[in-house]
């Protein structure tokens, strides 16, 4: 069985012309897929009958059973855990767009915090994801699929999907190729036609990937979790910084900052006495001294295997006047759906919260 939704638009081209049928009809089942969202051979309502046939018979699309559908008390977040064909299960989040009041439009747009992997192999520590382990890789089906789930959740009430953040469950970067080609479908203007800019890939700092992307030419953000500055500080929170020191990731950093010209996003999940010190914050400004880049400190969310505490309000204060002074800018990502546990971090596979 093909999945249509993992093919990009060449692919899906050259599956049609196998079949028999023209470029034509390739184009028009792209937008019944992407425009129209069909949810099912049924749904092609425009394509020719024979070819209809055949894809009812020897094609799927990605469709989920909601495991769980939870809304937050703050309104603007819901979570939804996904069952996917052969019973891993996987979160989604749609959180709404906190634009500029002074724009009404603002306030229908809406960002997806979509998963690349069921469950992560990466292990760090403060992580309810990396805390489960890894089950496998998502295809680039189900995390095109997450997208159009959530979109034709939105176009039912009239709003939109703006952003997609690629921070729910699982490392991007290794799962390279299947995020590329998902990031291809998502982004192809002849359907879906969500901007590149738009959407932003998170990633542990796996070097390798760092600069593949870096030779790729596709205008996603990219942002890179620290949350230490020394390699000794760095190793205790997140493992893989014991196969890639400090010095080989900002290389690649480096080398993406030249290759694509664009700024990156540095995530820094901050820890009470833990990483958010005096001494932390100066190191990390003198790592960082001097680059293109943007720090996202996010105070710690709860996690059942992790004992460390957020950061109170005046030290966060104080860890962003140190990065300041460097001339670091530095937002305090806005903590979300905590009540739910839709935060960063704190997306597992399971039914209750
Ligand atoms: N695997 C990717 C993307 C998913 S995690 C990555 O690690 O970047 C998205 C972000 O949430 C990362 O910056 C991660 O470090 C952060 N995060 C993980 N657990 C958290 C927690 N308990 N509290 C706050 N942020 C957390
Ligand atoms: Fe995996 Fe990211 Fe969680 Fe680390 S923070 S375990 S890389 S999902």
């Amino acid at each position: 069985m093909i999945n249509l939704n993992d093919l990009t638009f060449e692919q899906l081209t050259a599956q049609v012309a196998e079949w028999g049928y023209s470029q034509f009809h390739a184009t028009q089942l792209w937008h019944g897929l992407y425009r129209d969202l069909a949810q099912s051979a049924d749904d092609l309502t425009e394509i020719k009958p024979s070819l209809k046939e055949k894809l009812a018979a020897d094609t799927t699309l990605s469709t989920f059973t909601t495991l769980s559908d939870l809304e937050s008390q703050d309104g603007d977040t819901r979570k939804f855990l996904l069952g996917c064909s052969d019973g891993q299960s996987i979160e989604t989040v749609i959180m709404r767009y906190t634009g500029r009041r002074d724009r009404p439009e603002d306030t229908r747009r809406y960002t997806a915090c979509i998963s690349s992997q069921a469950g992560c192999a990466m292990g760090c520590v403060f992580c309810a994801t990396g805390q489960m382990g890894f089950m496998r890789h998502l295809t680039p089906g189900e995390i095109v699929g997450q997208i159009l789930f959530v979109e034709r959740l939105l176009r039912a009430q009239g709003a939109s999907l703006r952003n997609i953040v690629l921070m729910g469950m699982g490392e991007p970067l290794h799962n390279y190729d299947n995020t590329l080609q998902a990031i291809d479908i998502l982004t192809d203007q002849r359907g879906l036609g969500l901007g590149a800019r738009h959407i932003t890939l998170s990633t542990v700092g796996l070097p390798d990937g760092i600069r593949r992307l870096a030779d790729e030419n596709r205008l996603v953000n990219l942002a890179v979790s620290l949350h230490g500055a020394t390699d000794a500080e760095r190793q205790k929170l997140v493992p893989p910084a014991k196969r890639w020191p400090l010095a080989v990731l900002l290389d690649a950093c480096r080398y993406y900052s030249e290759q694509r010209r664009r700024r990156i996003f540095f995530e820094w999940t901050l820890i009470a006495y833990e990483n958010d010190t005096a001494e932390q914050a100066h190191a990390l400004g003198q790592l960082l001294e001097g680059m293109d880049a943007h720090i996202n400190v996010i105070p710690l969310n709860p996690t059942d295997g992790y004992g460390g505490r957020p950061s109170d309000p005046q030290r966060v204060k104080d860890f962003q006047a140190v990065l300041a002074s460097y001339k670091l800018p530095s937002t305090v990502r806005q903590r979300r759906g905590i009540d739910i546990a839709a935060g960063c971090g704190q997306l597992r596979q399971r039914l209750s919260q």
